[in-house]
């Protein structure tokens, strides 16, 4: 009888324990020396290597390497080189995503664009054809160029400006456009245009489908810095509300839906690995970016440009997943 008494008790100590683990019980000064920890642990790591499929990107320098935290409160916890700016690329389409849920709703988004993983390359022509002319989520080239083109504007200018201003209200300054970038991924840019001239095709732009192209390639020729990221993810994880500026962004209703798009489609067709490693929707960029979202308490923001096979940065990655497993940040454990 004592000896079962003695098994519950140390079960109910095994229990207790598992769940104060588990809960956020870190302290700023931890959070500080985990981030710290993450950048000294892998700032010399250079594996992988910039994109060069758009010219200048190539010719950023590979060393950058910044990592920054915010939380709901608003403080910041950063390590390595947090003010070099890349152009943000592919995490520009959570925002505009943003944007277009903000102004159509949600089952806007989910019939018009899709929220399901292609299992093919973000620059794929053959998902279109192959889902029925569906672009399948607002992730992949051909579902952001779509999002881009369902903006509500009278013309392209209109388009751009909301763009551009939505992403500086998630970043909290008014984010400045990369021109070397841009110029060169205009020039590189036939694909995405054929892409955008496919879903034409299919009924399924909102604007003209070569304009519709120039504002995407601009969003994506935003420079952002890895404070910028992290701040604009904080925004997502503070249910809409920027912890800087302490502006609304978004409806607090939209953030479980972009948060679900960016756990299914947010690191190209790694999404399902790292979603297994680590819990957390983010999105990455072939700038070398990666935003992650930690619900409810931290964004998360790094930037290093040299990137693996998949297209995400490989510090970025490794960071966070350091970060996550030391301050148990994995919300599916929760
Ligand atoms: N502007 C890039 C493109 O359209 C974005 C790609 C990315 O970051 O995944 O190819």
């Amino acid at each position: 009888m004592k000896t079962h008494k003695n098994i519950k008790f140390f079960v109910g100590i095994v229990l207790f324990l598992a769940v104060v683990l588990n809960a956020a019980t870190y302290s700023p000064e931890q959070v500080q020396r985990v981030v710290n920890e993450a950048y000294t642990k892998y700032k010399g790591d250079m594996g992988g290597k910039n994109a060069d499929y758009i010219k200048a990107l190539a010719r950023v320098d590979s060393k950058i390497f910044g990592i920054v935290l915010v939380d709901k409160k608003g403080n910041i916890y950063k390590a390595g080189d947090v003010k070099s700016r890349v152009s943000i690329q592919s995490i520009s389409k959570v925002f505009t995503l943003a944007l277009v849920m903000s102004e159509r709703g949600s089952n806007f988004v989910q019939k018009k664009i899709g929220v399901n993983a292609t299992g093919l390359a973000f620059n794929s022509i053959i998902a279109i054809e192959l889902h029925g002319g569906s672009a399948s989520n607002p992730f992949v080239n051909a579902g952001a160029i779509q999002t881009t083109s369902w903006v509500k504007a009278k013309e392209s200018k209109e388009r751009w400006v909301k763009i551009s201003a939505n992403m500086s209200a998630f970043a909290g300054r008014k984010l400045t456009l990369n021109d070397e970038v841009y110029d060169s991924e205009l020039n590189d840019n036939k694909r995405n245009q054929a892409i955008a001239k496919l879903l034409d095709a299919y009924g399924r732009m909102g604007s003209n489908p070569l304009e519709a192209t120039t504002v995407y390639t601009r969003q994506c020729s935003m420079n952002v810095s890895a404070k910028d990221l992290a701040v604009m993810s904080a925004t997502i994880a503070n249910h809409g509300i920027n912890p800087l500026t302490k502006q609304r962004v978004i409806n607090a209703k939209y953030t479980p839906k972009i948060m679900a798009v960016m756990a299914t489609a947010g690191l190209y067709d790694n999404a399902g690995d790292w979603l297994y490693d680590t819990g957390l929707p983010a999105k990455s960029g072939v700038g070398g970016g990666i935003i992650a979202v930690v619900p409810g308490e931290f964004g998360i923001g790094v930037v290093s440009p040299p990137l693996d096979s998949y297209g995400n940065s490989v510090r970025a990655q490794l960071a966070i997943k350091y970060i996550v497993k030391k301050l148990h940040l994995n919300p599916l454990t929760k």
